[in-house]
């Protein structure tokens, strides 16, 4: 087929070129009609702005202008990055480059007339442009006026190059290209037929035609998703080598009195569906969602005990060290005193240790286990694994809950237990293949974290508060302000406030850093010495917001809360109030929006993740849930499930319909197999 064959048989790409387009992913035909130009990035020469007119929102905008000047530059973290200013007779604009990026300062002179593209914001001393795509002034002259695509570049691809390999791509579309969605649903939703849609998202002839195209595409993949997920679903159901365990009894009982506490009647209902599911013969496949704190580790335990008491070994996967540490302890109390065999599985094992439990595992000897990844590795064998249980599953991708499954000669049951927060018409989509379970509440006698919301000016004040608690022998946590969803940017303010603080109200005090730039030892040095009291302050970025426990933390501060979303503050808000002592969250914002400020307030009566998780839905729409989208819960293409809700509920029901009708069913996983360019449908079915 035309669509596998290497882009070398375009015109214009030479082996040279080829390796440029292997950087960006894109080795086939198909690839390259596949890299869709991203969303905003389409120069538009109706829409051509000043640099005067360019509004500070954090919008995508268009403009033109001569560069005058360009800087490499360090930052006090000793991180690179570039700038470069472009006027235009009526102001400045600087665009800041990271990472990748810098290679433009090579590609673009002084004096040089550019189209550029990018999220326009405030900056310093001129208007600050940052995602920004670059076009030389000349190169676009040449083509005809219209709308035309920019593209994510690498090395020395130009604009030109992608855009001529791209219209041959089409030409040769437009002599085949199967339909991938069943007819009758392209009729009743009166979707573009796939090449017009390709064409024009490509080259779009008009706004409204691009947004159709948009429309299509998003709705293809989430319906391509969902099917995944059904298909899956029913297979899960389907294997015969689930193990249908007895009702439960003494040894269950007695880790439940080991607990040392009733369980709450959501605990209970909870307990009670996954009782039943580990009492079917279909493979349990089930997810708990339920509040920070809401008590998850005890159905865990409970789990576990009950795999043990029919014979079989149960492990329970945690995303790193500190939780995997947390949660052996917890065994050791409770289910090792009711005579379970435990272990703990980690990298940080010594050799022998190491050697001894996977012996362990592998006789059967340990029942009961607690990891990291070091569980899927290759050489970690068991000798009759049933119940596979991963805590804050969003940090696990699909492919290694599968690994973790594949270590079983059965279909074990797989439990997986999140505190992240969506609406429930969101998680029952996000998780087509689950059946969920929901915590609501919490175990009785817990001290509600006093939140407190205050403007810039009270800064010094919040501040001497911290050292109070420190003094007090207490600790905290400052989470510092989302600057976009990029990690290397996030980390770099991270530093940015950890060098102003430690020179500054902090001056004395040990404080930590931690950001999702550091390599996972680093991080576990950084959280260990905090967990052990030598650190007084963390510094951090949202990655602190997964399930670590410090009771000893009666404070957080959030920098330029208006940035985040309720559901994500309330995450992180979880941190604390662990103790007994009472704990307080601070709201830092610079915002005077009555609005914002207001939305801020709702934090200080609300302590219920979901309902906060509702209204960030009602009051800003499903795309601000950054947090979510940093974990890899949809590295999809183009939709984003957490933009494009309504489409996925949409998309949920044409899958549930499409895959109930075997004739069609048959067609869509076909579609998925053949008439994809770059396999990724087939991957979902294959997952
Ligand atoms: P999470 O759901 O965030 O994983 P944990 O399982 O860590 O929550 O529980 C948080 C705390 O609440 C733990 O200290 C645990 O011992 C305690 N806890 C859990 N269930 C109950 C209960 N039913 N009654 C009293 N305390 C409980
Ligand atoms: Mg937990």
């Amino acid at each position: 087929m035309w669509w596998q064959e290497p882009v070398t048989k375009l015109k214009g790409i030479g082996p040279k070129k080829a390796l440029e387009f292997e950087n960006i992913n894109v080795v086939t035909i198909g690839d390259l009609l596949n890299h869709f130009p991203r969303q905003g990035c389409y120069l538009d020469y109706s829409h051509v702005k000043t640099i005067d007119e360019l509004t500070t929102d954090g919008s995508m905008q268009l403009f033109r202008g001569s560069i005058v000047r360009l800087n490499n530059r360090r930052s006090m973290r000793n991180m690179k990055y570039a700038t470069i200013t472009v006027g235009d007779g009526t102001g400045f604009a600087e665009i800041v480059l990271f990472g990748a990026q810098t290679y433009m300062t090579r590609v673009y002179h002084t004096g040089d007339e550019v189209f550029v593209i990018g999220k326009v914001g405030l900056g310093r001393t001129a208007k600050s442009v940052t995602a920004a795509s670059l076009s030389h002034v000349k190169d676009e002259k040449a083509e005809a006026p219209g709308i035309l695509p920019t593209y994510a570049l690498s090395g020395s691809l130009t604009q030109n190059n992608v855009r001529s390999a791209v219209r041959q791509a089409l030409a040769l579309a437009r002599k085949e290209l199967p339909e991938c969605l069943p007819a009758p649903l392209l009729r009743a939703k009166h979707f573009l037929p796939r090449l017009e849609a390709l064409e024009n998202i490509h080259f779009p002839k008009s706004q409204e035609l691009l947004e159709k195209a948009r429309q299509r595409f998003i709705f293809e993949e989430l319906f391509f998703l969902q099917c995944g997920l059904l298909h899956h679903r029913v297979e899960i159901k389907r294997d015969s080598r689930g193990i249908k365990m007895a009702r439960s009894g003494k040894l269950v009982d007695r880790v439940r009195s080991q607990l040392g506490f009733a369980l709450t009647d959501s605990q209970k209902k909870a307990w009670q569906e996954i009782d039943d599911d580990m009492q079917s013969p279909e493979p349990m496949n089930r997810l708990v969602q339920g509040d920070v704190g809401s008590g998850k580790t005890a159905l865990a335990m409970l789990a576990l005990a009950k795999a043990v008491e029919n014979g079989y070994q149960g492990c329970l996967m945690a995303p790193t060290e500190i939780l995997a540490e947390q949660h052996y302890q917890e065994m050791q109390k409770v289910l090792e005193p009711a005579g379970i065999r435990t272990a703990l599985l980690t990298g940080g094992l010594t050799a022998k240790r190491r050697r001894e439990v996977l012996e362990g595992l592998a006789d059967g000897s340990i029942q009961a286990v607690v990891g990291t990844y070091a569980l899927i590795q290759d050489a970690v064998v068991f000798h009759s694994l049933a119940l596979a249980i991963t805590d804050e599953q969003h940090r696990f991708g699909v492919a290694q809950r599968a690994k973790l499954q594949d270590k079983s000669q059965y279909a074990p049951h797989v439990l997986i237990m999140t505190a992240t927060p969506i609406p429930r018409t969101l998680a029952l989509t996000v998780y087509g293949d689950l059946d969920v379970s929901l915590m609501k509440g919490m175990p009785p006698g817990r001290k509600p974290v006093q939140t407190l919301c205050y403007t810039e000016e009270k800064r010094a004040a919040v501040y001497k508060g911290l050292i109070h608690q420190v003094q007090e022998g207490h600790q905290a946590y400052v989470v510092c302000p989302l600057i976009e969803e990029s990690e290397g940017v996030d980390a770099r303010a991270a530093s940015d406030l950890y060098d102003e603080l430690t020179h500054g109200y902090l001056k004395g005090i040990p404080c930590g850093l931690l950001h999702g730039r550091l390599k996972p030892e680093e991080k576990d040095a950084v959280m260990e010495s905090f967990a052990r009291n030598e650190t007084k302050v963390l510094i951090t970025t949202t990655v602190v917001e997964v399930g670590v426990n410090v009771p000893n933390a009666t404070l957080m501060i959030i920098e330029g809360a208006d940035r985040f979303g309720l559901a994500q503050m309330h995450q992180l808000r979880g941190r604390v109030g662990r103790g007994s002592a009472q704990s307080y969250c601070v709201l830092l914002t610079s915002s005077t929006n009555p609005v914002t400020l207001e939305r801020l307030q709702i934090m200080r009566n609300c302590s219920d993740g979901f309902l906060l998780a509702e209204k960030d839905l009602e009051l800003r729409g499903a795309g601000q849930f950054f947090g979510l989208r940093q974990h890899g819960l949809s590295d999809l293409y183009i939709a984003d499930i957490l933009r494009d809700t309504d489409t996925l509920v949409e998309a949920r029901k044409a899958a549930q319909w499409a895959m109930n009708d075997p004739q069609i069913a048959r067609e869509v996983e076909q579609a998925a197999a053949t008439t994809q360019f770059d396999g990724r449908f087939e991957r979902i079915f294959n997952a």
